[in-house]
């Protein structure tokens, strides 16, 4: 059977992570080796609206997969979730004769990429992002570097902390789930861990707080992910939920907890926002060597006329997945996970 990948275009697309570059690097070099010409397309689904685009022959990628962030560029474009825009897309496609996309990004962009093959251009994604919430990999690019980062912050932060025998709330990304503050968290030996999968009750924050007190442990450190929630307001509707969210008073969450030990025990309560640093940085080795895996196993598919997959990693193994078993679908953590209940034999509360 003829080929029938002669040009792909590759994006990355939605949240930055580490390791992005890496991906694109990969998937050029896996193409070209099979005769496939590349086109690197900027800033995600924009550029394909507004025809912007490079030509990435193996020359253009070589110095890359030490890049932080994406050297495409990323964007989140609301205008290829309308029908126009997706026409636009597809029109600057056909022009360059490209017959599939590689997109590299989050959960938003599967979902933006399925409709793409629903228009007649094939495609498969690589899980990009550091918040780790993509269904059906155990995995994403940039998850590693991010914890190494927040790993590196909560060192530094314990140290200032011991000094002045303070509580330090660190807030930590990862949008609705709680993935890079749980590792994050055990790794940079947090004592209270807040996880969206967890609702918390702050009462229980504070037995633990005065628990380390009674030990004679002057401070605390309390990682918060942007996406915890109260035992209370777990509880609401979704509506009833909007409705207070549009009253809310504090910055974020972790200004939310910090508060509320403040108020009920007096004592001093710091708040640090580390937010997109969390994005940057090289990529670590393990993330630099997963993008190549997931790179060159997408060019493998090209070569074999497999599309509509996502390459992910579960139990060790790359693996394919439709991409509409992916899109939409966040993976969370199970609060019963063994991972959970030897962090609670660690002595680490979750506020439950
Ligand atoms: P991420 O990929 O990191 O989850 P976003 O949610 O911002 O980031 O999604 C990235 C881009 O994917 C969006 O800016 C948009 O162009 C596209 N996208 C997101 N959701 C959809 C959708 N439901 N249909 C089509 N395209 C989408």
């Amino acid at each position: 059977m003829a080929q029938k990948f002669r040009k792909i275009g590759v994006l990355t697309s939605g949240g930055d992570a580490p390791g992005m570059s890496a991906a694109v690097r990969a998937v050029t070099r896996a193409a070209n080796a099979r005769g496939v010409q590349v086109m690197g397309i900027i800033g995600g689904y924009r550029g394909m609206i507004h025809d912007e685009m490079i030509e990435l022959p193996n020359r253009e990628v070589s110095n890359k997969i030490m890049l932080s962030g994406t050297f495409l560029y990323s964007d989140r474009c609301l205008e290829f979730k309308e029908e126009e825009g997706m026409q636009k897309a597809i029109a600057t496609l056909k022009k360059h004769d490209i017959d599939g996309v590689i997109a590299i990004g989050g959960d938003g962009t599967f979902r933006g990429a399925p409709d793409l093959t629903n228009h007649g251009i094939p495609s498969i994604g690589l899980p990009g992002t550091i918040d780790n919430d993509i269904t059906a990999t155990d995995n994403t690019i940039g998850f590693d570097t991010a914890m190494n980062t927040v790993i590196e912050l909560v060192d530094k932060l314990r140290d200032t902390c011991e000094s002045h025998a303070r509580c330090n709330v660190v807030e930590v990304m990862g949008r609705g789930a709680g993935w890079l503050t749980l590792r994050g968290g055990i790794a940079g030996a947090a004592d209270v861990i807040l996880i969206p999968e967890i609702p918390y009750d702050i009462d229980k924050v504070i037995d633990k707080i005065e628990e380390r007190d009674a030990n004679g442990s002057k401070f605390t450190i309390i990682a918060v992910a942007e996406g915890a929630i109260s035992k209370e307001d777990a509880k609401l509707s979704k509506k009833e939920y909007k409705e207070k969210m549009k009253n809310y008073k504090y910055p974020s969450v972790s200004y939310e907890v910090a508060a509320k030990i403040q108020e009920k025990t007096g004592r001093e309560v710091r708040v640090t926002v580390p937010g997109h640093m969390q994005r940057g940085g090289s990529p670590c080795p393990y993330d630099r060597v997963f993008a190549s895996r997931l790179g060159a196993e997408a060019g493998k598919l090209i070569l074999k006329d497999e599309y509509g997959f996502m390459v992910g990693y579960k139990n060790r193994e790359i693996v394919k997945v439709p991409l509409e078993d992916v899109a939409g679908k966040l993976k969370m953590i199970d609060p019963d996970a063994s991972i959970i209940k030897e962090a609670k034999l660690l002595g680490i509360c979750f506020g439950d």
